[in-house]
């Protein structure tokens, strides 16, 4: 990584001599990163040097393919795997730039435009390349999908800018107005709805892959709605609707994923709240002999018709949230008809436009574990 500040360690293999010395000169007035280059005259010193040392990325020469027919490349790519490499070319070679890519080389350089700044760039790109390359490759060995993968990969910088923006809003890194403040909640509100949405990327591809498996423990539904309308009690209170939970028994004790159920109820009550303006949502969990049923009402906008049989599909954003509420990709109940789904449970959904919707589903009652576990 180009950006933590270590030294880069660039190994330079079989580069005419003026041109390992141009590299060390050009390299040595770079700063951040700092880079340290090492030539060496023969492929086979270099394999041996790879091998020991530990490099960062290696410049080969293209002279070194031409004898030997693009060999070399597979030789370095097979000893040394995870090597980047930038192959430093003629220009009037140009027309092998795609071949030698395709070999698996991460970037060229043409020797009549070598300058700091563009070597300093095409190392940075190859090192990059490399890592991006690896980490797809491992992603598909274990089986994951690009989605998967890229959602997976956003969350990481999407979480250091979150931070940066906490430190500044927290008047951490010194006084803030209330203009300012009020930018920065807009852009961490903004930042943790995107981050939502890539989690619910990831959560789809994952259970649509067939990868989510179940955690399943003993648990109290009634105490887990209780957590449920604590979470959105704020967003309750703030648009002045009314949470009425009903149930038929005090305790409502089941086997399932709690952390899966708390998702679809906040998925649903989420929803309730999003799209209702006035009046109330209601919730009401029944234990019934074979099952344990849950409906979530709401007086809210409801959802036409057309629209009904499409509610569960991904993507779906089919009404419009009052207040021109946050916008989400339409994933949120197609993941909550799959968590109940994996629990072997229904969802339905019925609803009247204007009037209010209501979700529905059961949970099939299996016998509790006997040995507990959390
Ligand atoms: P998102 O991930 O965008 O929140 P969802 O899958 O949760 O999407 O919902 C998809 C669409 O279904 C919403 O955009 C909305 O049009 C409709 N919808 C969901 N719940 C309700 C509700 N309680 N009342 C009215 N419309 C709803």
């Amino acid at each position: 990584n180009l950006t933590n500040n270590a030294t880069v360690r660039v190994l330079v293999v079989e580069c005419p001599s003026k041109d390992t010395q141009a590299i060390k000169d050009l390299l040595s007035k770079e700063r951040d990163p700092a880079f340290a280059v090492e030539g060496v005259s023969s492929q086979k010193l270099g394999l041996d040097r790879a091998l020991k040392g530990r490099f960062d990325v290696l410049i080969l020469d293209e002279t070194v393919l031409k004898t030997e027919n693009l060999q070399a490349i597979e030789t370095w790519t097979q000893k040394v795997p995870a090597l980047p490499l930038v192959v430093l070319m003629d220009a009037e070679n140009k027309n092998r730039i795609f071949d030698i890519k395709k070999k698996g080389v991460q970037d060229t350089l043409l020797r009549s435009e070598m300058s700091a700044r563009l070597l300093s760039r095409v190392i940075g790109y190859a090192i990059e390349k490399k890592h991006s390359e690896i980490e797809m490759k491992s992603a598909a060995n274990m089986g994951l999908d690009f989605v998967s993968l890229v959602s997976h990969e956003l969350r990481a910088p999407l979480a250091i800018t979150k931070e940066g923006v906490s430190l500044v809003l927290d008047k951490i890194l010194g006084k803030t107005n209330l203009k300012q403040q009020q930018v920065l909640k807009t852009a961490r509100k903004n930042i943790d709805r995107l981050d939502q949405i890539l989690m619910n990327m990831l959560d789809i591809s994952r259970i649509e892959a067939g990868k989510v498996a179940l955690k399943k423990q003993w648990f109290d539904l009634m105490d887990l709605m209780k957590q449920v309308s604590g979470s959105l009690d704020a967003r309750i209170k703030a648009k002045g609707l009314a949470l009425k939970v009903s149930s038929s028994r005090e305790k409502i004790e089941l086997v399932a994923d709690k952390k899966r159920i708390f998702q679809a109820l906040m998925n649903l009550v989420g929803n309730a709240v999003k799209f209702t303006e006035k009046g109330f949502i209601e919730i009401t969990i029944t234990d019934k002999e074979n099952e344990i049923e849950c409906s979530v009402n709401d007086t809210g906008v409801g959802i036409s018709k057309d629209d009904l049989p499409k509610i569960f599909g991904k993507f779906q954003q089919l009404g419009w949230a009052p207040g021109g509420g946050e916008k989400g990709m339409g994933l949120e109940l197609a993941i909550t008809k799959a968590i109940v789904e994996l629990h072997n449970g229904r969802i339905q959904v019925e609803s009247r436009l204007g009037k209010g919707s209501s979700f529905m589903f059961s949970l099939p009652k299996e016998p509790r574990p006997r040995m507990k576990k959390n």
